[in-house]
């Protein structure tokens, strides 16, 4: 029999388990606390579990986090990790320091099956779903990474989580809810809704039940205003046209001015930059609470788009704000490591392309 990973199975998944073993249902409690409120890696580590319960336990489950093969530390402390999981694939996950706050940008998939022409992720051609196990683990890793356990009630390091990281998180739907579900979930790490944001490139259907089941802040990577120029920069468009993606947003439950959608938008030289296209945007989104996110465009090796001009990106966040939405221009962080927004890829991946050129 394989032992099952217990991170990521959910707390009905472990009723049901633990019944059909014969565990008291208060054990369960127990346990979960001592993983995701204290962060123990071993059964040894859960003093008020009887000794006989942990070996059987441990019997039927391991606690397992994905291996970091590889830390990458930015000259602006931003770290990016390569993470290898149980059958030898991988993803990357970055933290980004702030003054106030640490932001863990969490991956959902291995690659993407999308194939957004600005992102280096899309290139990737190793593509699967992160298990829940996968995703919860990340979190658990960066918290192992600061020594924060137990779960502080404050000034924590890893305060937020974007769903930014490889992947369209709402094509892995039902492991990204699981996942978000153990990561909220007030008896362990608990951090509030409110703290996490999930990006999507407007997979319409599942931004309904997104609302619904997990309730999260949405981000959606807009990046075009009309339908023939983002039906190439996001070919996703196709299926999912901007209007419908915008009633979606319209309709996204739990938006008002303290809990705005966010617009990712980003910043490509003569592609998308001009004030007619600022100023269609602020027509597009009226009457939404949102705020638009300029993100300065992050070249990485191969990609064929220039970062529009500081003057250029000025001029369009002027009218965005006019209009009167919030329009701040984020701040490249981790270039020079490969760990800024859409640069993600795993490493193996590029280095077998390189093998394969070189033969
Ligand atoms: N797949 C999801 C989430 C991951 S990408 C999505 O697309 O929303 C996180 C953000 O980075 C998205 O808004 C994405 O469009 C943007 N992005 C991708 N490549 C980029 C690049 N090279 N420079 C700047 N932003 C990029
Ligand atoms: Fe995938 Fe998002 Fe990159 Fe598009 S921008 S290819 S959806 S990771």
């Amino acid at each position: 029999m394989t032992m099952q990973n217990i991170i990521g199975l959910s707390r009905e998944e472990l009723e049901r388990d633990f019944t059909d073993a014969g565990i008291p249902k208060f054990r369960l409690k127990q346990i979960w606390h001592w993983i995701y409120h204290h962060g123990v890696r071993s059964f040894d580590d859960m003093p008020n579990v009887p000794k006989e319960l942990r070996f059987k336990l441990q019997d039927l489950y391991t606690i397992n986090r994905p291996e970091i093969t590889k830390a990458m530390t930015s000259a602006d402390g931003t770290q990016k990790w390569l993470l290898k999981f149980q059958d030898g694939e991988e993803a990357e996950c970055v933290h980004i320091p702030e003054s106030v706050r640490g932001t863990l940008c969490v991956s959902s998939q291995v690659g993407c099956t999308l194939t957004c022409k600005f992102c280096h992720t899309g290139t990737q051609k190793l593509v699967r779903n992160l298990g829940s196990a996968e995703i919860v683990g990340q979190m658990m890793l960066a918290r192992d990474a600061f020594d924060e356990w137990p779960t502080p009630f404050s000034n924590r390091l890893v305060s937020n989580i974007v769903m930014m990281g490889m992947g369209e998180p709402l094509y892995n739907f039902d492991n990204v809810a699981k996942a978000l579900k153990i990561i909220m979930d007030p008896e362990g790490i608990a951090l509030s809704r409110r703290k996490i944001t999930l990006s999507t490139s407007g997979v319409v259907p599942m931004m309904d039940r997104c609302g619904e089941e997990i309730g999260v802040n949405l981000a959606v990577s807009l990046h075009a205003v009309r339908d023939d120029l983002r039906n190439v920069l996001v070919p996703l468009n196709k299926k999912y046209p901007i209007k419908d993606l915008i009633d979606a947003c319209r309709r996204y439950p739990g938006v008002n001015n303290a809990n705005r959608i966010t617009f990712e938008y980003v910043m490509l030289k003569g592609v998308n930059d001009t004030n007619a296209d600022a100023k269609e945007l602020v027509h597009l989104i009226r009457g939404i609470p949102a705020k638009i996110n300029l993100i300065p465009f992050n070249p990485w090796p191969g990609s064929d788009f220039e970062c529009s001009t500081p003057d250029r990106i000025d001029a369009f966040s002027q009218i965005v704000q006019r209009a009167g939405y919030s329009s701040p221009v984020r701040t490249p962080r981790g270039r020079d490591i490969l760990a800024a927004c859409g640069q993600l890829k795993s490493e193996s991946v590029r280095q077998s392309k390189s093998l394969l050129k070189a033969s």
